[in-house]
């Protein structure tokens, strides 16, 4: 079975959306990615850091969806990532509230021993440093590294993120953190520019507008499915990106070809977790409701027309 190594924040969130607002519930970048790799054959581990203040059924919660958390530390005497966004009307653009790094601030990942060897390594959002630190703990170089952040990383820390940025085969990153990265608003230009920093393969994430995948002149489109509920779109490029690592680790292969099934699995995956709040929905996920939306997926997007 591949391994498949994940690393990014595992938090505290409150969100605001027009639909309600939660106090600090189960969140982070790696949560997500977790349980949503959790979907597919592949041994992960989340490399990650919390708080004495986070519940143990929250680890729980991971370990019992089989992703290994021996590589989350936890720092007895100190706090939690905490996140709190808020969404605009539109639910695609929200406003960051609070950020507050607590135990990140001074954190050094571990990766255990046996996930060392893993193929696919997914760096999910947080410090460039720590993501660059993971790749460094690895035996081999892997058969696949993806990364994904964001502007808060632009933002504080954009010299070292160009230098992990150098060091991957795929980025995952979202239509605005595109054109913050490269100043291009068009984002084939983007893309082509990001190709330019390293990545071979890049992502752009459109929300409820789909994913564009780019690779050497190739471009790929996949929509996002229409929905008749969104409730909460937090977590919803952290779980593409979960089921995007997901099934080219199960898969192993790593082409071009594949990476367009990856990014259908992926939007598959980010369909589900905007209809209830945090984690909730991924949590109660059963294979035969990923089946059926895929197949929903399909019919969407196919068509008949012959051409000569
Ligand atoms: P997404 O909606 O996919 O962009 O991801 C939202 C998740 O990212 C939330 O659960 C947050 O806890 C987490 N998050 C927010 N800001 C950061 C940050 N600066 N670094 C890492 N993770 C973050």
């Amino acid at each position: 079975m591949s391994k498949l190594v994940i690393v990014g924040t595992v938090a505290f969130d409150a969100i605001e959306t027009p639909f309600g607002k939660t106090d600090k519930i189960l969140g982070g970048a790696a949560t997500y990615i977790g349980l949503s790799a959790s979907n597919f054959d592949v041994d992960s581990a989340v490399v990650s850091v919390v708080g004495g203040d986070f519940p143990k059924e929250y680890l729980d919660l991971l370990s019992n969806k089989n992703v290994n958390i021996d590589g989350i530390e936890i720092v007895e005497d100190g706090k939690t990532f905490f996140w709190s966004g808020k969404y605009h009307n539109d639910m695609n653009s929200r406003d960051t509230l609070v950020t507050e790094l607590n135990v990140l601030e001074h954190f050094n990942p571990v990766v255990p021993d046996v996930y060392k060897e893993a193929d696919v390594v997914m760096l999910g959002n947080l410090h460039p440093m720590v993501q660059q630190g993971v790749l460094d703990q690895m035996n081999k170089k892997p058969k696949l590294a993806i990364l994904d952040t964001m502007n808060f990383w632009m933002d504080i820390a954009l010299d070292d993120l160009h230098a992990v940025i150098k060091n991957v085969d795929v980025i995952t990153i979202n239509d605005e953190e595109a054109r913050q990265l490269t100043g291009e608003y068009s984002l084939v230009v983007a893309a082509r520019k990001i190709h330019e920093m390293g990545p071979k393969y890049v992502v752009i994430k459109k929300g409820e507008h789909g994913a564009l995948l780019f690779n050497d002149g190739h471009m790929f489109y996949a929509p996002a499915l229409p929905l008749e509920e969104v409730f909460d779109p937090t977590g919803a490029g952290d779980t593409f990106a979960g089921g995007f690592a997901g099934y080219l680790a199960k898969t192993e292969d790593y082409s071009f070809e594949n990476m367009k099934n990856a990014v259908i699995y992926g939007s598959t995956l980010a369909s589900f977790c905007v209809e209830k709040f945090g984690t909730e929905r991924m949590q109660s996920l059963s294979k035969g409701d990923i089946e059926h939306r895929l197949k929903d997926f399909k019919k969407l997007t196919q068509f008949n027309i012959e051409l000569s």
